[in-house]
């Protein structure tokens, strides 16, 4: 299991490429991931059949390259999510004989899951042959439509969720996710009619949830399981594993949380008489650790008795702050060079034209301060564990160009987005 190192509060390397030259080659604000970061967390869930990256968490092609290269397939939520996975190496269909060497049904490299097919999505879908998700009934009869006798996954909102966040809660009455568990049985009468074999069977709860919530899953998911019957062979428990981002969390138990899935798995293959494929979709999971925002302090000012550090980087660059009240560590690579140790307790804000823009808020909005050492002007003030759902939730939000994505490798950094420029801003708009 991994263990959880103190954070630093200065810092001048990301995975072994300094701080200051990342920020003097490419500009601030500047992504930055650690692949063997990401590699690490790939080979953490090993022990499962399948591990399916939620892309929207962090979805840049040489991301997707990386965890391709690690034999993770990748769940599309969307048109675009099918266009990056098929640019990143990802095909619609598995290479033959693959799984049947290990007695699983085969696998789906990539898989679409929503609750709707926009119009395009049923396009890309029905001309690639992509394996679908379907998380509304009437999903069915649109696809069976496009493509006759398909094999489709049911996903279940089993009644009850979990999240970080209620706006990250993804299963009961609150959330539109999914198929009502109690409407199965009609259902399963509905996919039958269409001419639909149902192969598989998904839940996702929430995202960033403990490991006591997410393990409630096994046993609802079971109990559909079996209302499905014979045709099932892959089983997906979901996203949602948590990672540790204030000080004193620590890594969730993902052995334990394994074994109760594949006990799961085994009475389900006793019951059917056939193999089961268990897959895991995380998508915070594989990302979040590997992330840095590196920022350039520009201000510091002082409104009353409380003290703002104002960086280059604001909301635009990395939403979950203002959305969700999250913490993220922070770090600060002075620009003298110099140690500077003595703590000062500080607000983080960012450029914006908006009271809200600021790093270190609370849920419901409050200004809240953090212990850093003293910054500067010029100073780099790096953000951490924003690799997953940062780059992905970025905007142009008061005309600010998206940032430069970097993937740092053995201690070498390589560019994979280049910095949006003004032209990038208003191409396609017309006076
Ligand atoms: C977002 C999402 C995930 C990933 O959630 P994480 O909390 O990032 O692991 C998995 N599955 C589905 C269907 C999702 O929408």
């Amino acid at each position: 299991m991994p263990t959880d190192a103190a954070r630093p509060v200065l810092r001048r390397e990301i995975a072994g490429a300094s701080v200051a030259a990342l920020a003097k080659e490419h500009g601030t604000p500047l992504y930055v991931y650690d692949a063997e970061m990401i590699r690490r967390r790939c080979r953490d869930l090993a022990a499962w059949d399948t591990v399916r990256f939620a892309q929207k968490a962090c979805s840049n092609i040489a991301i997707l390259d990386l965890v391709r290269r690690e034999g993770v397939m990748v769940d599309a939520v969307s048109t675009g999510e099918i266009h990056r996975a098929l640019a990143a190496g990802y095909t619609p269909h598995a290479a033959a004989g693959s799984a049947a060497a290990a007695g699983l049904p085969p696998v789906h490299p990539i898989v679409y899951t929503a609750d709707i097919f926009d119009r395009d999505a049923l396009d890309a879908v029905a001309k690639l042959g992509i394996h679908c998700n379907c998380g509304s009934a009437d999903m069915l009869e649109q696809l069976a439509e496009r493509v006759p006798g398909a094999s489709v996954t049911l996903r279940v909102n089993p009644g009850f969720g979990h999240g970080h966040s209620q706006k990250t809660n993804t299963g009961g009455e609150g959330s539109k996710h999914g198929i009502w568990h109690a409407d199965i049985p009609e259902v399963l009468r509905r996919a039958e009619w269409a001419g639909l074999s149902v192969t598989g069977l998904h839940m996702h709860i929430g995202s960033g949830t403990d490991l006591a919530h997410l393990a409630e899953v096994a046993g609802a998911l079971e109990q559909v399981a079996r209302e499905i019957g014979r045709s099932l062979t892959t089983i997906s428990a979901g996203g949602g594993l948590p990672v540790p981002y204030k000080p004193g969390e620590v890594h969730a138990d993902l052995s334990g949380y394994f074994t109760l899935w594949d006990a799961t798995r085994k009475k389900l293959e006793d019951v059917f008489g056939h193999r089961i494929r268990l897959e895991i979709e995380p998508g915070r999971y594989l990302t979040a650790e590997s992330g840095y925002v590196v920022t350039e302090v520009r201000a510091v000012k002082k409104q009353g008795g409380r003290k703002y550090v104002l960086v280059d980087a604001g909301f635009n660059t990395l939403a979950r702050p203002v959305l969700y009240g999250s913490y993220h560590p922070m770090s600060l690579c002075p620009a003298d060079g110099h140690a500077r140790p003595e703590p000062d307790e500080v607000a983080v804000g960012g450029p914006l034209c908006e009271s809200g823009d600021i790093f270190t808020q609370t849920d419901g909005g409050f200004v809240a301060t953090r212990s850093l050492p003293a910054a500067q002007v010029g100073d780099l003030l790096v953000i951490e564990i924003a690799g997953a759902y940062g780059f992905v939730m970025a905007s142009n939000y008061n005309s600010k160009p998206l940032p430069a994505e970097v993937l740092v490798d053995g201690g070498t950094p390589r560019l994979v987005r280049a910095r949006q420029t003004p032209d990038d801003l208003i191409r396609g708009e017309r006076v």
